[in-house]
């Protein structure tokens, strides 16, 4: 017997949010994109895979009936003129050099500004037209943490972030009157490849063992003693992108087990 009070049987279809949608997600072919594209197309969307692994994107795109788009957006001349017909774009790869400024490789600093910073600029301005003429549209910027707080040895990383937060809000002045939004979200520490990747930088520029460095430096500071897990920063996107969110614009999402809150 239903009443008032009680909720209505959820339809089948009550989870796919983005029936009808595409949706972009660059670096989709590993760690946080990769959950982020199966979180989309659970949805209902059809899910560009853009990344330079070329085999792995295609594996993904197989996977979950998407399409593979191979790119390297260090290539960022290349996207200049690109046109996009995309409804939810996810600006997610993203790769970490860690080494003292001093030491810092000017073209790893370059490479790591273009795949963070510029190629995000040119993809949401190649999306913007497409969004503009369906007045809807939702635009989610992985970010970190080191959007909005700095740490020593992360000198590319830190500011290419910081910039993307500021790209962000800008799109989302711009695009709301035109039915689009723009998010951040701020990662603490994930269990991906990029992070296991530069455990012994880490180990080096803070003089510890490698097998200490999840401990001592990673979780030092989160007051949820363990990693993110892809798939929760895959939830957060979904929600994002639902209809209960169309009023989050602008903003920068923590999910850092409480490192900010320090
Ligand atoms: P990952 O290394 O698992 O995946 C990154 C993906 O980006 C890979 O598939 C890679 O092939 C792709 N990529 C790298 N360079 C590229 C290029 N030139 N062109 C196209 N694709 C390229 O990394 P992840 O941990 O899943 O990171 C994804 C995003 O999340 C990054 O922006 C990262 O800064 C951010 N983030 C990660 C963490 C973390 O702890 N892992 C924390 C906060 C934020």
């Amino acid at each position: 017997m239903s009443s008032a009070t009680t909720a209505p049987p959820a339809s089948a279809d009550s989870g796919r949010t983005l029936r009808g949608r595409r949706a972009l997600v660059t670096g989709g072919a590993s760690g946080i994109g990769a959950a982020v594209a199966r979180e989309l197309a659970a949805r209902g969307a059809r899910v560009v895979v853009a990344d330079v692994a070329g085999d792995a994107a295609h594996a993904l795109a197989d996977e979950i009936g998407g399409e593979a788009w191979v790119v390297d957006l260090t290539a960022t001349h290349e996207l200049d003129d690109l046109r996009l017909e995309v409804d939810v774009l996810v600006n997610n790869a993203g790769i970490q050099r860690v080494s003292p400024i001093e030491e810092f490789d000017p073209d790893d600093f370059r490479r790591i500004h273009s795949i963070m910073l510029v190629a995000p600029f040119l993809l949401v301005r190649a999306a913007l037209p497409h969004m503009y003429a369906n007045s809807w549209g939702r635009i989610v910027n992985i970010s970190s943490v080191h959007g909005l707080v700095a740490s020593p040895f992360k000198s590319a990383y830190v500011s290419a972030k910081h910039g993307l937060e500021g790209l962000s809000k800008v799109t989302a002045l711009e695009g709301g009157p035109h039915g689009v939004t723009s998010v951040c979200i701020n990662p603490g520490y994930v269990r991906t490849p990029l992070v296991e990747k530069q455990i012994a930088d880490q180990a080096k520029v803070h003089g510890v063992p490698v097998s200490e460095v999840v401990e001592q430096v990673l979780l030092k500071d989160v007051a949820v003693k363990r990693l993110v897990e892809p798939s929760e920063v895959g939830s957060l996107v979904g929600w994002l992108t639902g209809p209960d969110a169309s009023m989050v614009s602008g903003a920068s999402w923590a999910m850092d087990g409480g490192w900010s809150a320090r």
